[in-house]
Protein backbone atom coordinates (compact mmCIF):
# COMPACT_ATOMS: atom_id res chain seq x y z
CA UNK A 1 0.00 0.00 0.00
CA UNK A 2 1.34 3.39 -1.19
CA UNK A 3 1.26 6.28 1.23
CA UNK A 4 3.91 8.45 0.31
CA UNK A 5 2.55 8.79 -3.24
CA UNK A 6 -1.36 8.81 -2.85
CA UNK A 7 -2.77 11.40 -3.73
CA UNK A 8 -4.16 12.76 -0.40
CA UNK A 9 -0.75 12.58 1.32
CA UNK A 10 0.18 16.07 2.00
CA UNK A 11 3.44 16.54 4.01
CA UNK A 12 1.77 14.98 6.55
CA UNK A 13 4.35 14.91 9.38
CA UNK A 14 4.02 11.52 11.07
CA UNK A 15 1.37 8.68 10.14
CA UNK A 16 1.15 5.80 12.77
CA UNK A 17 -0.20 2.95 12.54
CA UNK A 18 -1.35 1.20 15.47
CA UNK A 19 -2.77 -2.54 16.16
CA UNK A 20 -3.18 -5.05 18.97
CA UNK A 21 -3.82 -8.51 18.81
CA UNK A 22 -5.57 -8.88 21.66
CA UNK A 23 -8.68 -6.59 21.08
CA UNK A 24 -8.45 -6.44 17.18
CA UNK A 25 -7.63 -2.82 17.22
CA UNK A 26 -6.37 -1.67 13.60
CA UNK A 27 -5.86 2.19 13.99
CA UNK A 28 -4.30 4.51 12.12
CA UNK A 29 -3.08 8.11 13.40
CA UNK A 30 -1.81 10.87 11.11
CA UNK A 31 -0.86 14.49 12.28
CA UNK A 32 -0.66 16.71 9.57
CA UNK A 33 1.09 19.69 10.63
CA UNK A 34 1.68 20.82 14.46
CA UNK A 35 3.50 23.97 13.45
CA UNK A 36 1.05 25.79 15.64
CA UNK A 37 -0.17 23.16 18.19
CA UNK A 38 -0.40 19.56 19.15
CA UNK A 39 -2.61 17.62 16.58
CA UNK A 40 -6.26 17.80 17.70
CA UNK A 41 -8.96 15.53 15.78
CA UNK A 42 -11.48 13.29 15.90
CA UNK A 43 -11.02 9.48 16.03
CA UNK A 44 -13.51 7.98 13.53
CA UNK A 45 -14.40 4.52 13.80
CA UNK A 46 -15.81 3.26 10.59
CA UNK A 47 -16.05 -0.22 8.68
CA UNK A 48 -13.74 0.68 5.80
CA UNK A 49 -13.67 -1.37 3.23
CA UNK A 50 -10.07 -1.75 2.99
CA UNK A 51 -6.88 -0.40 4.36
CA UNK A 52 -6.18 2.05 1.96
CA UNK A 53 -9.68 3.74 2.10
CA UNK A 54 -8.96 4.23 5.34
CA UNK A 55 -5.41 5.66 4.99
CA UNK A 56 -7.05 8.08 2.77
CA UNK A 57 -9.53 8.86 5.18
CA UNK A 58 -6.71 9.79 7.95
CA UNK A 59 -4.68 11.69 5.62
CA UNK A 60 -7.60 13.88 4.51
CA UNK A 61 -9.01 14.45 7.23
CA UNK A 62 -5.83 15.31 9.19
CA UNK A 63 -5.14 17.71 7.13
CA UNK A 64 -8.70 19.02 7.15
CA UNK A 65 -8.15 19.57 10.57
CA UNK A 66 -4.76 21.74 10.31
CA UNK A 67 -6.79 24.13 8.12
CA UNK A 68 -9.95 24.16 10.55
CA UNK A 69 -7.62 25.32 13.55
CA UNK A 70 -5.38 27.71 12.00
CA UNK A 71 -8.43 29.69 10.41
CA UNK A 72 -9.74 29.64 14.04
CA UNK A 73 -7.15 31.00 15.02
CA UNK A 74 -6.10 28.32 17.57
CA UNK A 75 -3.16 26.84 18.95
CA UNK A 76 -3.78 23.78 17.30
CA UNK A 77 -2.23 21.56 14.66
CA UNK A 78 -3.86 18.94 12.54
CA UNK A 79 -4.73 15.16 13.29
CA UNK A 80 -7.56 12.45 13.00
CA UNK A 81 -7.29 8.86 13.50
CA UNK A 82 -9.33 6.21 12.71
CA UNK A 83 -9.99 3.23 13.77
CA UNK A 84 -10.80 0.31 11.13
CA UNK A 85 -13.96 -1.50 12.48
CA UNK A 86 -17.95 -1.50 12.81
CA UNK A 87 -18.63 0.86 15.89
CA UNK A 88 -21.52 -1.02 17.07
CA UNK A 89 -20.45 -4.61 16.79
CA UNK A 90 -16.51 -3.98 17.26
CA UNK A 91 -15.93 -1.38 19.96
CA UNK A 92 -15.22 -3.10 23.15
CA UNK A 93 -13.22 -1.54 26.31
CA UNK A 94 -10.43 -3.45 25.40
CA UNK A 95 -10.37 -1.88 22.06
CA UNK A 96 -10.69 1.72 23.26
CA UNK A 97 -8.17 1.07 25.53
CA UNK A 98 -5.66 -0.37 23.06
CA UNK A 99 -6.45 2.64 20.75
CA UNK A 100 -5.96 5.19 24.22
CA UNK A 101 -2.38 3.76 24.70
CA UNK A 102 -1.59 3.68 21.10
CA UNK A 103 -2.53 7.75 21.43
CA UNK A 104 -0.91 8.05 24.60
CA UNK A 105 2.72 6.60 22.88
CA UNK A 106 2.68 9.94 20.82
CA UNK A 107 3.22 12.09 24.21
CA UNK A 108 0.50 14.59 23.18
CA UNK A 109 1.42 15.49 19.69
CA UNK A 110 -1.98 13.81 18.97
CA UNK A 111 -5.28 14.55 20.87
CA UNK A 112 -8.55 12.70 20.57
CA UNK A 113 -11.61 13.78 20.49
CA UNK A 114 -15.00 12.23 19.76
CA UNK A 115 -16.00 11.54 15.91
CA UNK A 116 -18.30 9.15 13.62
CA UNK A 117 -18.09 6.28 15.38
CA UNK A 118 -16.96 7.16 18.63
CA UNK A 119 -18.55 8.88 21.65
CA UNK A 120 -18.09 11.67 24.42
CA UNK A 121 -18.48 8.90 26.67
CA UNK A 122 -15.91 6.62 24.82
CA UNK A 123 -13.52 9.29 25.05
CA UNK A 124 -14.17 9.81 29.15
CA UNK A 125 -13.50 5.91 28.99
CA UNK A 126 -10.07 6.67 26.78
CA UNK A 127 -9.20 9.04 29.31
CA UNK A 128 -8.30 6.67 32.25
CA UNK A 129 -5.23 5.62 29.63
CA UNK A 130 -4.23 8.75 28.43
CA UNK A 131 -4.72 12.61 29.53
CA UNK A 132 -4.54 13.32 25.59
CA UNK A 133 -8.22 13.23 24.80
CA UNK A 134 -10.33 16.11 24.97
CA UNK A 135 -14.26 16.88 24.65
CA UNK A 136 -14.75 15.18 28.17
CA UNK A 137 -15.32 17.65 30.57
CA UNK A 138 -18.86 19.55 31.79
CA UNK A 139 -18.54 23.18 30.80
CA UNK A 140 -19.83 25.67 32.79
CA UNK A 141 -22.55 28.14 30.76
CA UNK A 142 -24.50 31.01 31.58
CA UNK A 143 -26.71 29.02 33.16
CA UNK A 144 -25.26 26.26 34.75
CA UNK A 145 -23.20 23.21 33.04
CA UNK A 146 -23.22 21.09 29.50
CA UNK A 147 -21.54 17.97 28.90
CA UNK A 148 -18.38 17.96 26.87
CA UNK A 149 -20.69 18.00 23.69
CA UNK A 150 -19.39 21.04 21.18
CA UNK A 151 -22.36 21.08 18.88
CA UNK A 152 -23.83 24.18 21.03
CA UNK A 153 -21.04 25.97 20.49
CA UNK A 154 -20.82 24.67 16.97
CA UNK A 155 -24.12 25.78 16.05
CA UNK A 156 -23.68 28.94 17.53
CA UNK A 157 -20.34 29.19 15.24
CA UNK A 158 -22.88 28.91 12.51
CA UNK A 159 -25.25 31.29 13.57
CA UNK A 160 -23.09 33.48 13.78
CA UNK A 161 -21.27 32.53 10.31
CA UNK A 162 -24.81 33.08 8.93
CA UNK A 163 -25.03 36.92 10.00
CA UNK A 164 -21.40 37.50 8.20
CA UNK A 165 -22.76 35.98 5.41
CA UNK A 166 -25.94 38.21 5.41
CA UNK A 167 -23.97 40.94 5.88
CA UNK A 168 -22.01 40.53 2.88
CA UNK A 169 -24.60 38.94 0.52
CA UNK A 170 -27.71 40.92 1.13
CA UNK A 171 -25.90 44.06 3.32
CA UNK A 172 -28.26 43.60 6.16
CA UNK A 173 -27.44 42.84 9.20
CA UNK A 174 -30.36 41.78 11.15
CA UNK A 175 -31.96 38.69 10.37
CA UNK A 176 -35.81 39.40 10.83
CA UNK A 177 -38.22 38.00 8.14
CA UNK A 178 -34.81 35.99 6.42
CA UNK A 179 -36.02 33.16 4.94
CA UNK A 180 -33.57 29.91 5.99
CA UNK A 181 -34.21 26.21 4.45
CA UNK A 182 -31.83 24.45 7.35
CA UNK A 183 -31.15 20.40 5.91
CA UNK A 184 -30.87 17.94 9.56
CA UNK A 185 -32.20 18.95 12.41
CA UNK A 186 -30.01 17.18 14.74
CA UNK A 187 -27.49 18.26 17.44
CA UNK A 188 -26.11 21.33 15.51
CA UNK A 189 -29.17 21.96 13.24
CA UNK A 190 -31.80 22.17 15.69
CA UNK A 191 -29.38 24.24 17.76
CA UNK A 192 -29.31 26.57 14.75
CA UNK A 193 -32.61 26.44 14.01
CA UNK A 194 -33.75 27.83 17.47
CA UNK A 195 -31.02 30.66 16.79
CA UNK A 196 -32.24 31.89 13.78
CA UNK A 197 -36.11 31.58 14.87
CA UNK A 198 -35.67 33.91 17.94
CA UNK A 199 -33.39 36.07 15.55
CA UNK A 200 -36.60 36.53 13.41
CA UNK A 201 -36.09 34.16 10.70
CA UNK A 202 -38.65 31.80 8.99
CA UNK A 203 -37.74 28.51 9.25
CA UNK A 204 -38.04 25.30 6.48
CA UNK A 205 -36.54 22.24 7.70
CA UNK A 206 -35.96 18.66 6.49
CA UNK A 207 -34.87 15.33 8.16
CA UNK A 208 -34.94 11.66 7.04
CA UNK A 209 -35.22 11.06 11.13
CA UNK A 210 -38.73 11.46 11.45
CA UNK A 211 -38.94 11.79 15.08
CA UNK A 212 -36.53 14.72 14.81
CA UNK A 213 -38.58 16.48 12.13
CA UNK A 214 -42.19 16.21 14.04
CA UNK A 215 -40.44 17.41 17.45
CA UNK A 216 -38.62 20.51 15.35
CA UNK A 217 -41.52 21.70 13.32
CA UNK A 218 -43.77 21.57 16.34
CA UNK A 219 -41.27 24.12 18.21
CA UNK A 220 -39.74 26.03 15.64
CA UNK A 221 -43.33 26.68 14.00
CA UNK A 222 -41.25 25.54 11.09
CA UNK A 223 -42.33 24.03 7.04
CA UNK A 224 -41.16 20.68 7.14
CA UNK A 225 -40.24 19.70 3.28
CA UNK A 226 -39.41 16.40 1.84
CA UNK A 227 -35.26 15.33 1.88
CA UNK A 228 -35.26 16.21 -1.85
CA UNK A 229 -37.37 19.23 -1.88
CA UNK A 230 -34.87 21.42 0.66
CA UNK A 231 -32.96 22.13 -2.39
CA UNK A 232 -34.76 24.21 -4.89
CA UNK A 233 -36.66 26.26 -1.68
CA UNK A 234 -37.07 30.08 -2.98
CA UNK A 235 -34.88 30.90 0.31
CA UNK A 236 -32.18 33.47 1.19
CA UNK A 237 -29.99 30.80 3.14
CA UNK A 238 -29.42 27.12 2.74
CA UNK A 239 -28.30 25.80 4.97
CA UNK A 240 -26.68 22.25 5.31
CA UNK A 241 -26.41 20.78 8.60
CA UNK A 242 -26.53 16.98 7.70
CA UNK A 243 -24.21 15.32 5.95
CA UNK A 244 -21.16 15.76 2.82
CA UNK A 245 -21.33 16.59 -0.59
CA UNK A 246 -24.68 18.23 -0.99
CA UNK A 247 -23.48 20.96 -3.15
CA UNK A 248 -23.08 18.86 -6.60
CA UNK A 249 -24.02 18.41 -9.73
CA UNK A 250 -27.29 17.21 -9.00
CA UNK A 251 -28.34 19.89 -6.45
CA UNK A 252 -26.64 23.05 -7.66
CA UNK A 253 -28.66 23.87 -10.46
CA UNK A 254 -31.56 23.90 -8.03
CA UNK A 255 -30.31 25.97 -5.89
CA UNK A 256 -32.60 29.79 -5.37
CA UNK A 257 -30.78 30.47 -2.06
CA UNK A 258 -28.28 33.01 -2.09
CA UNK A 259 -26.29 32.03 0.22
CA UNK A 260 -24.74 28.65 1.39
CA UNK A 261 -23.91 28.49 5.18
CA UNK A 262 -24.33 25.43 7.05
CA UNK A 263 -22.31 23.63 10.00
CA UNK A 264 -22.08 19.86 7.66
CA UNK A 265 -18.58 19.34 6.67
CA UNK A 266 -16.94 18.75 2.95
CA UNK A 267 -20.13 20.36 1.51
CA UNK A 268 -18.80 21.04 -1.35
CA UNK A 269 -18.52 17.22 -3.61
CA UNK A 270 -16.07 18.68 -5.14
CA UNK A 271 -13.87 22.35 -5.63
CA UNK A 272 -15.20 22.69 -9.16
CA UNK A 273 -18.28 23.48 -7.05
CA UNK A 274 -17.56 26.39 -4.78
CA UNK A 275 -16.64 27.71 -8.51
CA UNK A 276 -20.16 26.86 -9.82
CA UNK A 277 -21.49 28.47 -6.93
CA UNK A 278 -19.49 31.98 -7.45
CA UNK A 279 -20.77 31.98 -10.96
CA UNK A 280 -24.56 31.86 -9.75
CA UNK A 281 -23.71 34.36 -7.65
CA UNK A 282 -24.46 32.55 -4.50
CA UNK A 283 -22.45 33.24 -1.89
CA UNK A 284 -20.43 29.75 0.05
CA UNK A 285 -20.04 30.17 3.18
CA UNK A 286 -16.53 27.43 3.60
CA UNK A 287 -17.86 25.10 6.10
CA UNK A 288 -14.16 24.30 7.89
CA UNK A 289 -14.27 28.12 8.82
CA UNK A 290 -18.08 28.45 9.63
CA UNK A 291 -18.63 25.54 11.65
CA UNK A 292 -15.36 25.59 13.59
CA UNK A 293 -17.19 26.41 17.02
CA UNK A 294 -16.98 22.87 18.32
CA UNK A 295 -13.08 22.84 17.82
CA UNK A 296 -12.72 26.58 19.61
CA UNK A 297 -14.88 25.27 22.14
CA UNK A 298 -12.99 21.92 22.99
CA UNK A 299 -9.99 23.93 22.76
CA UNK A 300 -10.38 26.36 25.91
CA UNK A 301 -11.59 22.69 27.52
CA UNK A 302 -7.74 21.92 27.52
CA UNK A 303 -6.08 25.54 28.33
CA UNK A 304 -8.84 26.54 30.72
CA UNK A 305 -12.56 26.94 30.11
CA UNK A 306 -13.59 30.46 30.43
CA UNK A 307 -17.63 30.66 29.16
CA UNK A 308 -17.28 34.43 28.20
CA UNK A 309 -13.62 33.60 26.68
CA UNK A 310 -15.27 31.14 24.08
CA UNK A 311 -18.17 32.92 23.12
CA UNK A 312 -15.77 35.85 21.84
CA UNK A 313 -13.56 33.36 19.93
CA UNK A 314 -16.77 31.46 18.76
CA UNK A 315 -17.96 35.21 17.73
CA UNK A 316 -14.49 35.71 15.82
CA UNK A 317 -15.87 33.24 13.33
CA UNK A 318 -18.08 36.90 11.72
CA UNK A 319 -14.59 38.51 11.23
CA UNK A 320 -12.97 35.22 9.90
CA UNK A 321 -15.58 35.03 6.93
CA UNK A 322 -15.81 38.46 6.50
CA UNK A 323 -11.96 38.58 5.85
CA UNK A 324 -12.35 35.35 2.98
CA UNK A 325 -15.72 37.12 1.31
CA UNK A 326 -14.13 40.35 1.33
CA UNK A 327 -10.47 38.71 -0.60
CA UNK A 328 -12.90 36.58 -2.38
CA UNK A 329 -14.83 39.03 -3.99
CA UNK A 330 -11.86 41.40 -4.23
CA UNK A 331 -10.01 38.94 -5.87
CA UNK A 332 -12.78 36.79 -8.00
CA UNK A 333 -11.95 33.69 -6.39
CA UNK A 334 -14.34 31.27 -5.14
CA UNK A 335 -14.50 31.69 -0.91
CA UNK A 336 -13.46 27.55 -0.27
CA UNK A 337 -10.01 28.88 -2.51
CA UNK A 338 -9.50 31.78 -0.69
CA UNK A 339 -10.09 30.16 2.83
CA UNK A 340 -7.42 27.72 1.98
CA UNK A 341 -5.06 30.46 1.08
CA UNK A 342 -5.42 32.44 4.34
CA UNK A 343 -4.99 29.20 6.36
CA UNK A 344 -1.98 28.11 4.90
CA UNK A 345 -0.51 31.67 5.67
CA UNK A 346 -1.33 31.19 8.87
CA UNK A 347 -0.02 27.74 9.46
CA UNK A 348 2.88 28.09 7.62
CA UNK A 349 3.97 31.39 8.76
P1 LIG B 1 -26.47 14.67 13.90
O1 LIG B 1 -26.27 13.26 13.47
O2 LIG B 1 -26.88 14.96 15.29
O3 LIG B 1 -27.55 15.37 12.93
C1 LIG B 1 -27.62 15.18 11.57
C2 LIG B 1 -29.10 15.13 11.20
O4 LIG B 1 -29.20 15.07 9.77
C3 LIG B 1 -29.82 13.91 11.74
O5 LIG B 1 -31.01 14.31 12.39
C4 LIG B 1 -30.10 13.07 10.51
O6 LIG B 1 -31.30 12.31 10.61
C5 LIG B 1 -30.19 14.13 9.43
N1 LIG B 1 -29.96 13.66 8.07
C6 LIG B 1 -29.10 12.70 7.65
N2 LIG B 1 -29.19 12.55 6.31
C7 LIG B 1 -30.10 13.45 5.88
C8 LIG B 1 -30.62 13.79 4.61
N3 LIG B 1 -30.23 13.16 3.50
N4 LIG B 1 -31.54 14.76 4.54
C9 LIG B 1 -31.97 15.39 5.65
N5 LIG B 1 -31.51 15.11 6.88
C10 LIG B 1 -30.59 14.15 7.00
O7 LIG B 1 -25.12 15.42 13.53
P2 LIG B 1 -24.62 16.85 14.06
O8 LIG B 1 -23.70 16.65 15.19
O9 LIG B 1 -25.81 17.74 14.21
O10 LIG B 1 -23.74 17.33 12.82
C11 LIG B 1 -24.33 17.79 11.63
C12 LIG B 1 -23.26 18.10 10.60
O11 LIG B 1 -22.37 19.08 11.10
C13 LIG B 1 -22.39 16.90 10.23
O12 LIG B 1 -22.01 17.02 8.87
C14 LIG B 1 -21.17 17.08 11.10
O13 LIG B 1 -20.02 16.47 10.53
C15 LIG B 1 -21.04 18.58 11.09
N6 LIG B 1 -20.31 19.12 12.24
C16 LIG B 1 -20.77 18.89 13.51
C17 LIG B 1 -20.06 19.41 14.58
C18 LIG B 1 -20.57 19.19 15.99
O14 LIG B 1 -20.07 19.88 16.89
N7 LIG B 1 -21.53 18.32 16.22
C19 LIG B 1 -18.89 20.16 14.38
C20 LIG B 1 -18.46 20.40 13.07
C21 LIG B 1 -19.18 19.88 12.01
Amino acid sequence: MAVFSTVDFADHEQVVFASDDKSGLKAIIAVHNSNLGPALGGCRMWPYASEEEALRDVLRLSRGMTYKSAMANLKLGGGKSVVIGNPRTGKTPELLAALARAVDKLNGRYIAAEDSGTSVEDMKFMAQYTPHVAGVKDKPTDGGTRSGDPSPATAYGTFVGIQAAVKERLGRDSLEGLKVAVQGVGHVGLDLARQLKEAGARLWITDIHREAILHAARELDATVVAPDAIFGLDVDVFAPCALGAVINDHTVPQLKAKIVAGAANNQLAEPRHGMELMRRGILYAPDYVINAGGIIDVYYERVGYDHAAVKRHIEGIHDNLMEVFVRARKEERPTGEVADAIAEERFRR
